[in-house]
């Protein structure tokens, strides 16, 4: 298959303001797909080389590319360097100035997808001397093999500036409707989807194989499970309540980062909860696990920075220095992180997430069995009344947690899924506040007086997983210092498109500036109430109305390890706003 024709489709999917549409050009496409280069182009659609976790990146800087292009285009590097500036996409610039190449051309051989797909993969695992020099070869073969039009998509995946608005549920959708005929059967898919997060495997296991297949793929040693999540109760009572009223475990719940080992012998990897890896980050922890007595494992556990004198959890803010790239040895030294496990997914060469919970804490004490400096099992309880999980509460949150973890003993380990198996209960609930809001931005207003040339308001929005579609809730303008605006306006120029995103549904609203849904904020609000502007389950409460946050405050948590699909769920607003009635 020719990579022109994929071009094509993007080109149409840029210029579509549907999600339906996106979702009919992918499935297009997909049909017409053969079995060699499926998953290459389930990841070419992506923008990406491979699946997150493996994380393959071009690593091709701006002034490599502006010199390939200068080269086929017969400009020179100044020229277009200057219209670069001007236009501020590099693949809009080469669809301009190589509109009329193909007639210069001698050596015309058609591009296909597999040769694209196989040189930007070599082009990703060049490194060190003279791999400068080879990047713009290959670049350079691919711009002389190509129209306009592909080089603009070239160039575009080569800077991971591909923006199709799309996402993985989209391109999920498009695979069960292009392989199964039944969009309905992307239910299978997502549970194939949270076990190995690649949906190129899932796409070439359904195209050779069958559904089946796809059910039963399993979990495995370094590839990240998408974590298992928690609903949230107001009080111990109810979170009592949704365990029947039996016997349960409350946990400390920390306030650090989730993070996924997984071992196999002397091998160890450590992934976010958006299956980042991290391993480098935490090299002291590391050397830990090593010591930890098993030959494969997959665990899970909070890491926490850690007061050394007085032995006390310290705010996340703490642990963002361990994030950064460079002087990481510094970082590990300033700051000591405790890792805190709290569930095993895979052990002794055996998946363990059908385990009941308590069998699986089993397994976590038995491997746990010695001490470690800086690995321990997150501190639990065994409760069965309000008073007992009252009085955790408070033990948890005196040692700087930010509440509990109530977790039923039967359940099994629910990969990617946010249900009441495990519940969430925070100290801010208790005070009838309303919990953090992780939210997504999608656009902005530029800012007056203070705020002159700077944002003055984001436009956040909620997240409706079945449609896989982000609705607004508020404009936030307050809670931010210069600095952390300035952090988050660098993370937004990535970001920025020209018309809305598809998959963002704003209804009237004007914006100054529009987003790709990437960057997540953690927000704050006393209250939610119904507004005729914004979109969050619009029409569902109220004829012309939908849900928004009243007084939303930023709380100065860039939500790092969230992706926009992550953000809180319309569902979630809709349950808050919903017991906020009945408190009154
Ligand atoms: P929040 O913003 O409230 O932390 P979240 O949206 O990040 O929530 P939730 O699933 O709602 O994620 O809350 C669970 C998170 O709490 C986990 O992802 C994990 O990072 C953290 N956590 C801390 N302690 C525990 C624990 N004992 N068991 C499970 N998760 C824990």
């Amino acid at each position: 298959m020719y990579f022109l024709e994929l071009a094509e489709i993007f080109e149409k999917m840029e210029q579509t303001t549907s999600r339906l549409e996106l979702t009919n050009h992918l499935v297009y496409i997909l049909k017409k797909t053969t079995s060699v280069i499926i998953d290459k182009i389930v990841y070419l659609i992506q923008g990406k080389l491979g699946p997150d976790y493996q994380s393959k990146q071009l690593g091709v800087a701006d002034k490599v590319v502006i010199k390939s292009l200068a080269l086929a285009s017969g400009y020179s590097v100044n020229e277009v360097q200057i219209k670069y500036n001007e236009i501020g996409d590099i693949g809009d610039v080469a669809y301009e100035i190589l509109k009329s190449k193909l007639q210069t051309t001698l050596f015309y051989e058609k591009l296909t997808i597999e040769r694209l797909y196989n040189t930007l993969l070599r082009i990703s695992e060049l490194t060190g001397s003279g791999s400068i020099e080879l990047k713009l070869k290959y670049i350079n073969s691919l711009l002389n093999n190509s129209t306009n039009l592909e080089s603009k998509f070239i160039l575009k995946l080569i800077l991971g500036n591909l923006r199709l608005g799309i996402a993985d549920f989209t391109v999920l959708d498009a695979i069960a409707i292009a392989f199964t005929g039944d969009k309905k059967n992307r239910k299978i898919l997502e549970r194939a989807y949270n076990v190995s997060s690649d949906l190129g495997k899932i796409a070439r296991i359904l195209f050779d194989g069958s559904i089946d297949e796809v059910k039963s793929i399993p979990i495995s040693i370094f590839v990240p499970v998408r974590p298992m999540l928690a609903e949230r109760a107001s009080d111990a009572e109810e979170a009592l309540k949704k365990m029947n009223g039996k016997m349960c475990y409350a946990e400390y719940k920390i306030d650090g980062e989730r993070i996924q080992i997984h071992k196999h012998n002397n091998r160890i990897e450590l992934y976010t909860r958006n299956l980042e890896n991290v391993t480098n980050n935490f090299s002291d922890l590391v050397h830990e696990i090593e010591k930890i007595n098993s030959k494969d494992l997959i665990a899970e556990g909070e890491i926490v920075s850690v007061d050394l004198i007085t032995g006390r959890f310290l705010p996340f803010q703490s642990l963002m220095h361990r994030r950064r790239k460079y002087n990481i040895e510094d970082a590990i030294k300033d700051y000591p992180v405790l890792l805190n496990l709290f569930d095993i997914l895979y052990y002794d060469n055996q998946d363990k997430t059908n385990l009941p919970f308590s069998t699986r804490r089993k397994i976590l004490e038995e491997v746990l069995s010695f001490k470690h400096d800086k690995i321990k099992l997150i501190n639990q309880k065994t409760v069965a009344k309000v008073e007992e999980i009252d009085k955790f509460m408070t033990k948890a949150i005196e040692n700087g947690c930010e509440g509990l973890m109530i977790k039923n003993p039967n359940s099994t380990y629910r990969a990617g899924a946010r249900e009441w198996a495990w519940i969430k209960l925070k100290k801010e609930y208790s005070n009838k506040l309303l919990d953090t809001i992780d939210l997504v931005i999608v656009g902005a207003i530029f800012g007056k007086g203070r705020r002159v040339g700077k944002y003055g308001a984001l436009l956040l929005a909620s997240y409706e997983p079945d449609e896989d579609t982000f609705y607004t809730i508020c404009k936030v303008g307050t809670g931010f210092t210069d600095e952390i605006l300035d952090e988050i306006s660098k993370k937004l120029k990535n970001h920025i498109i020209e018309n809305k995103n598809p998959r963002v549904i704003s209804g009237e609203i004007k914006m100054d500036v529009w987003f790709e849904p990437k960057i997540v904020i953690e927000t704050f609000s006393p209250e939610i109430t119904l507004s005729p502007i914004y979109t969050t389950s619009i029409d569902k409460i109220k004829k012309g109305y939908g849900l928004a946050l009243r007084f939303p405050k930023f709380t100065g948590k860039i939500r790092e390890d969230k992706n926009a699909e992550d953000s809180t769920t319309i569902k979630e607003i809709e349950n808050i706003y919903k017991k906020q009635l009945k408190s009154i």
